[in-house]
């Protein structure tokens, strides 16, 4: 009897302690990780990059009102609830920074520490998140010091360097077993950096400067954009008309090929694009493309967090699309495919889109 009390005691002393412990400490995956895995984004966080949210709905830029609208990620207040959920729902398993490819190669990002990082910086500001506005004033100098660290700096929660790193692969979303989607912080922090703070690295100026004059990365002249069509039907050997689009697909056309800023304007990319017009000649596949009525998808711009000037290349080549009546579309850039067939919709453009690589197959 004594033993069974014994036993029965440390039991109970053993679990309350747990209960301690565990909101304490990593441990509080145990409850979060099944809300988090139920609230992830669906089909999966790798896909389309989520529309700028403010104030509860969509941001429409055209409405959008500087001193009331957030835009991105500016402190960690402005954390989405999912967000907040994913800080508390790491099992620090370090699987995200084992994959990332930035860690791998000597860059300050680890997927892991992003997310601890801010974590351990919402627990320590707890007592001022938590606070009214009256009630602020009277806390702790170290807390109101902490609350006051920006979020994105040299001395801030997260290093710019750690910010800019990232490659969007998406690899730490796939490998994290509890649905955490890193690149959903990532990008909101760099909207907020690069539209209200113009903070970010120069190489990334000049091509957001190119993409919005010239609609390319390069900023080279639209016409170029035609140059391997000319290419193709000009060789020696087995020339190949491919049609290019100027108002509308003809009603025989079941595809408009979509050869993105690299397949038109790269040297090594331009073969990979010969080659796939040629396949689809060989197959018979009636397709057309836009030659230099496309411009870039907005991609780059998007994942910079550039939000705006996404928004601007999206609308207008969905309407150049729209107008041109076209309903299928095959894509060889994986870029491409993923902005028109999973971004597009977001802003009205639903089109069918299909990999080359689907197509041939
Ligand atoms: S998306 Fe960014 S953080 Fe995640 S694995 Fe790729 S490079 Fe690393
Ligand atoms: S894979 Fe997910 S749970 Fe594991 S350390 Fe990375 S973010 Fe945390």
């Amino acid at each position: 009897e004594v033993l069974e009390k014994v036993g029965l005691l440390l039991h109970i002393g053993v679990m309350l302690v747990f209960l301690v412990i565990v909101v304490n400490s990593k441990h509080l995956h145990i409850f979060t990780a099944p809300l988090n895995v139920m609230f992830s984004r669906r089909p999966d966080g790798l896909g389309a990059v989520p529309e700028m949210r403010s104030n509860g709905k969509v941001l429409d830029f055209e409405e959008a009102d500087p001193d009331t609208d957030v835009f991105g990620r500016g402190k960690i207040e402005d954390t989405t609830w999912k967000g907040f959920l994913d800080f508390y729902t790491c099992t620090e398993c370090g699987r995200c920074q084992s994959q990332c490819p930035a860690w791998n190669t000597d860059k300050p990002l680890s997927p892991k520490m992003l997310i601890l990082d801010q974590r351990d910086h919402a627990f320590a500001i707890a007592p001022y998140l938590l606070a009214s506005e009256e009630e602020r004033a009277n806390l702790p100098e170290d807390v109101l010091a902490l609350a006051g660290k920006p979020l994105v700096g040299e001395e801030g929660v997260i290093h710019p360097d750690v910010l800019w790193s990232c490659t969007n692969c998406g690899a730490c979303v796939e490998q994290c077993p509890v649905d955490i989607e890193h690149i959903d912080h990532i990008i909101d922090m760099r909207r907020y950096q690069v539209m209200i703070e113009s903070n970010f690295p120069s190489e990334a100026g000049v091509m957001l400067k190119n993409l919005e004059n010239k609609g390319n990365p390069w900023g080279v002249s639209e016409s170029k954009r035609a140059e391997w069509i000319e290419e193709l039907a000009s060789r020696p050997v087995d020339p190949i008309e491919v049609l290019v689009i100027d108002e509308k697909v003809p009603d025989d056309l079941e595809y408009l090929f979509w050869v993105g800023c690299a397949g038109a304007l790269e040297d090594r990319a331009k073969k990979t694009t010969k080659a796939v017009a040629e396949l689809l000649h060989i197959a018979g596949v009636k397709f057309g493309v836009l030659g230099p009525m496309e411009a870039c998808t907005g991609d780059p711009a998007r994942r910079l967090g550039m939000e705006f000037l996404f928004n601007m290349l999206a609308q207008q080549n969905i309407e150049t699309l729209n107008e041109a009546g076209v309903k299928k579309i095959v894509a060889t850039c994986p870029h491409c495919f993923n902005t028109l067939a999973n971004e597009y919709p977001q802003l009205g453009g639903m089109f069918e889109v299909v990999h080359h690589t689907q197509l041939l197959a």
